[in-house]
């Protein structure tokens, strides 16, 4: 008999958070795998859910979205980052940026295709970007600041290449790349007519005052830019999968037409709850912000004292580490043995790498936890040194 899985998506596995979140799970360790927070969202928005519920909204909603919700992502577009949308036609809601980013691959690439884009990358886009029959050509961001290398990413075009795939603020380095280093990005596609794929899940999660940039609002890439974001990073909202893909009206809609056949509509009383989410104040979102990087502070202090080397993140969840100070060489060996030596999980960042040597000794630690766990799971991570 043939194998049952297909070729395209051999190698591809289990993907390692569920592997460790089962980890943690079967050993009652701290879960600081898997980027979740372990509060609710916003009561008022949850609160519009149950509303949504309750009376009703829980048949199919419109292919593209609920209006009312199309129309609050373009105002919120508008308000953070200056993007101007028409909701009739350049805006898409999907299951999450998770549907967003494959149905855009599967849309936009014909097989043979290359799509660049940047290692640790996010698992889903390796996958994504082998079942729509396109190749992946890395570009590798290394510690300690994860700096884009401009010949290494002049290297990774081809007259192949079809579109870039970018995130930003970055998972799992928590890298916000700079104004000067998306120009750069810019210059290759505009000079080479590639279009952009920009995952910005984590636009509002950045520290220090960082700015976030959308690649959409670089000179000549709002018309060849399909930007992808979602509400659970933001309203730490991560199962309800309400998501969504923006951009000029002929890419939203080659995004839909495989959208409408993966999953043909999105969460109906979801939608309705979001788009309040998406009005809430400034303070919802400066507020959240701090707390976020209060967390970052206090993880970071603690791998720090735990003898791990510390790569502070930009934004994002998540912070990177090299355990090569604490005598491990194999990260994925050392997240193994972290529930039985410090009851903690953590991921094993080779994971997101094809380079695997690049990826072999740094973990990623998520910090989107309540203090107190952020500190008992420090605490336990002291034990490390000895
Ligand atoms: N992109 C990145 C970089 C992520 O970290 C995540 C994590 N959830 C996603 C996309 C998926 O987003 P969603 O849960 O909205 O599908
Ligand atoms: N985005 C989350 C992370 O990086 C998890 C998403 C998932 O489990 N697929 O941890």
């Amino acid at each position: 008999m043939r194998p049952p899985l297909s070729a395209r998506l051999e190698g591809f596995g289990t993907t390692i958070f569920t592997e460790m979140s089962a980890l943690a799970a079967r050993t009652g360790a701290i879960n600081l795998g898997q980027g979740f927070p372990d509060t609710d969202g916003p009561a008022e928005v949850i609160e519009a859910a149950v509303a949504a519920l309750r009376a009703g909204v829980n048949q199919y909603p419109p292919g593209p979205g609920i209006p009312e919700l199309r129309r609050a992502i373009a105002v919120h577009q508008r308000r953070f980052h200056g993007i101007e949308l028409d909701p009739d036609g350049e805006v898409l809601v999907t299951t999450g940026a998770t549907e967003g980013i494959a149905a855009a691959l599967l849309a936009l690439c014909e097989p043979g295709d290359e799509v660049v884009t940047f290692e640790p990358y996010y698992d889903s886009y390796a996958a994504c970007i082998a079942i729509a029959g396109a190749t992946r050509r890395v570009v590798t961001l290394r510690p300690p600041d994860y700096a884009l290398d401009p010949e290494a990413l002049a290297g990774a075009f081809s007259a192949r290449t079809r579109a870039i795939l970018l995130n930003t603020p970055h998972n799992p380095t928590g890298k916000v790349f700079t104004r000067a280093e998306l120009e750069l990005i810019a210059e290759h596609c505009l000079g080479r007519d590639v279009l952009a794929l920009c995952d910005e899940v984590y636009e509002h999660l950045t520290f220090d005052g960082r700015e976030h940039i959308p690649l959409a609002t670089l000179p000549g890439m709002a018309e060849r830019t399909v930007t992808l974001s979602s509400a659970g990073k933001t309203f730490s909202l991560t199962g309800w999968k309400i998501g969504w893909a923006t951009g000029p009206r002929e890419l939203v809609a080659a995004v839909q037409a495989a959208k409408q056949f993966l999953t043909f509509v999105s969460g109906a009383p979801f939608q309705p709850a979001i788009a309040r989410a998406l009005e809430l104040p400034d303070a919802y979102f400066e507020r959240f912000r701090a707390d976020l990087q209060a967390k970052r502070d206090r993880l970071c202090a603690g791998l720090r004292a735990a003898g791990l080397d510390v790569f502070e993140p930009a934004g994002t969840y998540f912070v990177t580490t090299d355990i090569t100070p604490l005598g491990g060489t194999d990260g994925h060996a050392f997240c193994l043995s972290l529930p039985e030596r410090a009851g903690v999980v953590a991921v094993p960042t080779v994971a997101f790498y094809d380079d695997e040597a690049a990826g072999r000794p740094l973990v990623r630690f998520a910090f989107c936890k309540r203090p107190e766990v952020i500190d008992e799971a420090a605490a336990r991570l002291a034990g490390l040194r000895s």
